[in-house]
């Protein structure tokens, strides 16, 4: 599928891009410490929020102080600071079940990142639950992170891989949805929000209609969770997975969110210490969940970091970030809507989409693009998004993308688009 949707209309039909932000990005962009550096004698313009997010002082200062003042090894120590850094790292799975629709503590496993949720899923419940002639339904717009996985897991159970299409516009094309997602289908795999197209996809109708077929739902919300407030009990996931690295916490820590009924029969996916109950010579059981998933020594520090992410995230509010969101890319599209040079891909209306945009020019490769507006201090990202298969279905090798989070303001729209004009001009020799 080649894509047509160069911009012919500002912002898409008739849509309206709100003006106003409940959020002061300004005052935000203050608490960030890098945003404050000069990058090529410019202003850092940090248009890269989809690849991960820059970290307030409030998380680097968690950090800083958990290893000045607290560090030891947690469950194990009797010591004081055992202790601390125990409470520490379990008071952060209950702000995470808490940040995401109060869920049970123990369905929340700490993972290194989005990845590593998705993996222990397909290995952990896919390798023993599925079989020849079963079917693994996923989307054309998935992250490698939720598309590699489920092609190994196919390959090794003999599950067959089924790929739910997407339109022109980027929106998933559900016309035939009943057939992908049928009575053979084990599971239904898909991203919340394209980190490519920017795309929200309906996750709750997807959810109910796969839960009438029996199917599980596993929803990749590496870029959802950032950007949109997230119920659990009102989406009804059976497996959620996120980075903390992308919602301004630290990298090296996410998580997998799963139903504890589902957790109760999974295996673990790898074994050693912190996850036992008992072990003898030859023989083994497991620790209680949510522990029974994380073996060895976990990323400590990386949740007492995520806890201060989660604190900051909602004494913003999430309705309000995603307001905010919506401001931004109703006004980066309406802004890249006059370049006419410049083709940009993913849903017109704010309301169905998020702040990752991505875009191509005839005249400029990506990787130029991106390197130019460096030059200009902004940060944008080029390449296929570790999403080979949809740029490809795109028509493209590549694509530039700018993304947005809570400490990026118009002002940095107005740079980007022009760099844009400039870097336009600069290639295109015009
Ligand atoms: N899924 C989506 C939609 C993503 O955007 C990303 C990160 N780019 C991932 C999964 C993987 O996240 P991580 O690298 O933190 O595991």
């Amino acid at each position: 599928m080649k894509t047509d949707h160069v911009n012919t209309c500002p912002a898409g039909n008739n849509i309206q891009a709100p003006n106003k932000t409940p959020l002061d990005a300004d005052k935000i962009r203050n608490d960030f410490p890098i945003l404050s550096r000069k990058v090529n004698g410019k202003r850092l313009v940090y248009l890269d929020s989809a690849a991960t997010a820059q970290k307030p002082r409030q998380v680097i200062d968690a950090i800083a102080s958990y290893y000045t003042d607290h560090n030891a090894n947690v469950h194990r120590g009797l010591h004081t600071l055992a202790e601390e850094a125990t409470a520490a790292y379990e008071r952060a799975r209950d702000k995470t079940a808490k940040f995401i629709g109060s869920v049970k503590r123990e369905e929340i496993i700490f993972t290194r990142n989005t990845t590593e949720a998705i993996n222990m899923v397909a290995h952990s419940w896919g390798r023993h639950n599925l079989k020849h002639g079963q079917r693994i339904v996923i989307t054309q717009m998935e992250h490698h992170a939720n598309l590699v996985p489920w092609i190994v897991l196919a390959k090794i159970t003999g599950a067959e891989l089924e790929y739910i299409p997407i339109d022109a516009d980027g929106y998933l094309h559900l016309k035939d949805i009943n057939d992908i997602i049928n009575s053979r289908t084990r599971i239904v795999a898909l991203t919340h929000m394209s980190n490519l197209l920017g795309t929200i996809n309906p996750v709750e109708d997807i959810i109910d209609l796969a839960h009438k077929k029996n199917a599980l739902v596993l929803v990749d919300g590496a870029q959802g969770v950032p950007h949109l407030p997230v119920d659990m009990k009102t989406m009804n996931a059976d497996f959620y997975a996120f980075s903390a690295h992308k919602m301004l916490g630290p990298t090296g820590i996410g998580v997998l969110y799963a139903k504890d009924d589902l957790l109760g029969e999974m295996q673990p996916m790898q074994y050693g210490g912190e996850m036992i109950n008992e072990v003898r010579y030859n023989f083994a059981d497991w620790a209680e969940l949510p522990w029974k998933f994380e073996a060895g020594t976990p990323n400590i520090a990386g949740a007492v970091g995520f806890s201060a992410a989660l604190d900051y995230l909602e004494d913003l509010g999430m309705e309000k970030i995603r307001e905010h969101d919506k401001m931004l890319i109703a006004y980066a599209l309406e802004r890249l809507a006059e370049l006419r040079q410049f083709k940009v891909f993913g849903p017109k209306n704010p309301e169905h989409r998020g702040g990752a945009v991505s875009f191509v020019s005839p005249h400029v490769h990506p990787h130029d693009l991106a390197q130019f507006l460096d030059m200009q201090g902004i940060a944008i990202r080029a390449g296929h998004h570790c999403a080979q298969p949809l740029t490809k279905l795109l028509g493209e090798s590549s694509t530039a993308r700018a993304s947005f989070y809570i400490y990026n303001s118009q002002k940095d729209i107005d740079e980007l688009i022009t760099a844009l004009e400039a870097a336009w001009r600069y290639f295109a020799h015009v």
